[in-house]
């Protein structure tokens, strides 16, 4: 399918589930929704974290917001370092979980999902999505686990790599690890650095596939030499 057709069907899919998203709400049926993601948990471990890049309501609204700080020149910054913790990612998560067991316990309403619709849009805002999909957000922390088991994944073939960078550069999840050659192994063979997509962090947004000048991200099925 051309690139151009799949961006195409990426936005209309995000569209719908966004409607889908705000008729919940307003009917008072948003714990629907947790049978959507319960059921895309189940089926990253085939396909990888899909729902991140095409059904979660939080990433389409964070997308053309970041959109449109790039067409105003406004800076997006990664984010205090203190947040950007490991131990930040899987407190959020625990503080999350405490809160939905709460609820639960309580029989109380309480608007979890839209709420952290307006945390990851207010996060986009002032600092890079980057933030939010890498360390504050619980769902992406959830998904984060099967992903690490996707049969199927993003995956750069390294032979026609020519290290550019694009991919790193408009990853909005950081997902796009680099390897620096060290200096001897740099002057004897002019070894490039290496760039590897972690299944773990991919949202499948194919941002990256879109820039890559030489076509070379594919959507494979995963091999043990692949990265986690
Ligand atoms: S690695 Fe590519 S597909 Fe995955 S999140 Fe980054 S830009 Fe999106
Ligand atoms: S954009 Fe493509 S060619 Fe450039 S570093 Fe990434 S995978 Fe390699």
């Amino acid at each position: 399918m051309k690139k151009s057709t799949v961006k195409i069907l990426q936005i209309v899919v995000e569209v719908i589930m966004l409607a889908l998203f705000i008729v919940l709400f307003i009917s008072k049926r948003i714990q629907l929704w947790m049978i959507l993601f319960g059921g895309s948990v189940l089926l990253t471990t085939l396909f990888g974290r899909f729902y991140c890049g095409w059904i979660c309501p939080i990433r389409t609204v964070q997308r053309p917001l970041t959109w449109l700080k790039k067409k105003l020149h406004l800076p997006s910054r990664p984010g205090p370092s203190f947040l950007r913790r490991t131990a930040v990612r899987w407190g959020v998560l625990a503080v999350f979980v405490l809160l939905l067991i709460m609820v639960q316990v309580r029989g109380r309403q309480l608007p979890v999902l839209p709420a952290l619709l307006v945390l990851g849009l207010l996060t986009a805002l002032i600092f890079s999505e980057s933030l939010w999909h890498r360390w504050l957000c619980p769902y992406g922390t959830i998904l984060s686990l099967p992903a690490r088991l996707s049969r199927r994944h993003l995956t750069i073939r390294q032979e026609k790599c020519i290290s550019c960078g694009q991919c790193a550069k408009v990853c909005p999840a950081m997902a796009v690890d680099v390897t620096r050659p060290t200096e001897s192994e740099g002057q004897k063979n002019q070894k490039k650095r290496t760039y590897q997509i972690s299944r773990a962090n991919c949202l499948l947004c194919l941002d990256c596939q879109r820039v890559c000048p030489t076509d070379t991200i594919k959507y494979d099925p995963h091999h043990k030499s692949d990265k986690a």
